[in-house]
């Protein structure tokens, strides 16, 4: 189904989303991942199914189990959107949705020299950013440190850093501290999904 995807979110950052305790901004990547993902869907789902069973054995509560239970139905929603992510080149089915966006519409802002941003509204008060980051082949982001976890989604071509290279559907996590350089691929560019909890720390 997603034979393409090798970089998954890791098993804590999927716990705590089956678990509906990641941040917005990361919650939403990695809902977007896990859209693409059939892997991730699956271990989604099996984590809200169990973090479902754990409450459910504890006396007296029923109702927290509602929270893992609202992940599980939406994988299926996304499961049966299926379909329409088969052309590898459109935004993934819950940020579409959310934001009413195609990628071919996207108002784009210029950063810099062949680095384009558009920013996704998060809840007011919420920590972090949201956005989608397009850069033109051969691009070189600046050496950078992070002040929170990062998370990187690849949505067309294709990025590397020291840690490997990164197409469509994979993931890229950092903690805050991590140093990193991501180049754009050097035939096609990319274009990312970026859920940041804290700014980027430029060096020197
Ligand atoms: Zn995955
Ligand atoms: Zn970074």
């Amino acid at each position: 189904m997603s034979p393409t995807i090798t970089r998954h979110p890791d098993g804590a950052t999927l716990m705590s989303f089956a678990a509906g305790a990641l941040s917005e901004p990361l919650a939403a990547a990695v809902s977007a991942h896990v859209s693409m993902c059939a892997e991730c869907r699956h271990e989604v789902r099996d984590l809200a199914l169990v973090g479902a069973a754990l409450l459910g054995d504890a006396p007296a509560s029923r109702g927290p189990v509602a929270a893992p239970v609202r992940v599980h139905e939406s994988t299926s929603r996304e499961r049966s959107a299926r379909p329409h992510r088969e052309r590898g080149d459109e935004l993934p089915a819950p940020i579409a949705r959310k934001y009413g966006l195609t990628l071919e519409d996207i108002d784009w802002t210029r950063l810099g020299p062949g680095v384009w941003q558009h920013k996704l509204p998060l809840s007011p008060s919420t920590k972090g950013e949201l956005y989608l980051l397009k850069l033109i082949p051969g691009c070189r982001l600046p050496v950078h440190g992070h002040a929170g976890a990062e998370l990187t989604l690849v949505l067309t071509g294709a990025f590397s850093d020291a840690t490997g290279e990164y197409r469509r559907g994979d993931v890229l996590e950092v903690d805050a501290g991590t140093e990193h350089q991501p180049v754009a691929d050097r035939l096609e560019g990319c274009i990312c999904l970026i859920a940041a909890e804290g700014p980027y720390i430029l060096k020197g």
